[in-house]
């Protein structure tokens, strides 16, 4: 299981600090797989990477930019985050999507830039209420699927056995996200089912036994994970809200740890 939260833009450097705390002090079960990760603001890299070192805790970036490093005012590399200290990678982010016009095509460079990098990416696809709505949400989540990930598919099979091993796929349906609405039990299971049956379609692997979890986040918080966790094709939840309530995401943590 992985647990992952999205802090987004939200903590003040106190907020930060408190949560930071509460995940320091995590323990898991002694027979726990589970890994957690949390997103910070970039301003509080350096802050998670000291509290977090002696913790199974890990951190990462909202984002990383595609090329290695440049003229990009305002932007961070994936070296950059790796050599604070941090391991992972959201990318294609719904809000990411929206509010700054990533396409499946720049989402998938940066994942390749984040594997070569040696980080984590969790790439996020997921429908809009209208995408949902024309019942059209299957074929528009395994397209973002193919299309983000052209370029692993274009890799040496060594290299693409690589790729495979690092990636992490998050299924988080738009409308979900932040409103307080979950996609029903069925709705996750089916689209799980369905994006791991396009990864053994395009990469020939059978997954999650190949190692490519998929999480599902929108809404998830620790009243409803133990359900949408204990869902076969779910490996995990990305959390957006909820990480944001220490009480609330160390239960979630707690609820995975035993799955
Ligand atoms: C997210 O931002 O990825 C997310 C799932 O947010 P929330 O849990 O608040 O819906």
């Amino acid at each position: 299981m992985i647990i992952a939260g999205n802090w987004k833009m939200n903590p003040d450097h106190q907020a930060a600090e408190a949560l930071l705390e509460a995940l320091s002090d995590y323990t898991p079960a002694s027979d726990s797989n589970c890994e957690i990760v949390c997103f910070p603001p970039a301003c509080y890299f350096s802050m998670a990477n000291q509290a977090l070192a002696k913790t199974g805790v890990r951190w990462g970036a909202q984002n990383c930019h595609q090329e290695s490093g440049g003229a990009y005012t305002g932007e961070i590399s994936a070296q950059m985050i790796k050599e604070q200290g941090g391991a992972w990678v959201i990318l294609g982010h719904s809000e990411r999507r929206q509010y700054f016009a990533e396409t499946d095509a720049l989402v998938g460079q940066k994942i390749v830039t984040a594997l070569q990098t040696g980080l984590r990416p969790i790439l996020c696809v997921g429908e809009s209420e209208e995408v949902r709505n024309k019942h059209s949400h299957d074929n528009f989540v395994q397209s973002q699927l193919e299309a983000s990930l052209e370029l692993v598919a274009q890799m040496s099979p060594d290299a693409q056995k690589k790729a495979l091993a690092q990636l992490v796929i998050a299924y988080e349906p738009v409308w979900a996200i932040g409103t307080g609405k979950v996609a029903s039990l069925l709705d996750i299971e089916a689209m799980h089912q369905g994006l791991l049956q396009k990864m053994e379609a395009l990469f020939g692997v059978q997954l999650p036994e190949a190692g490519v979890p998929i999480l599902y986040g929108g809404s998830v918080n620790d009243a409803n994970a133990a359900d949408i966790l204990g869902l076969k094709p779910v490996s995990g939840a990305l959390v957006g809200g909820a990480s944001l309530k220490p009480d609330a995401f160390l239960s979630i943590c707690h609820i995975a740890d035993k799955k």
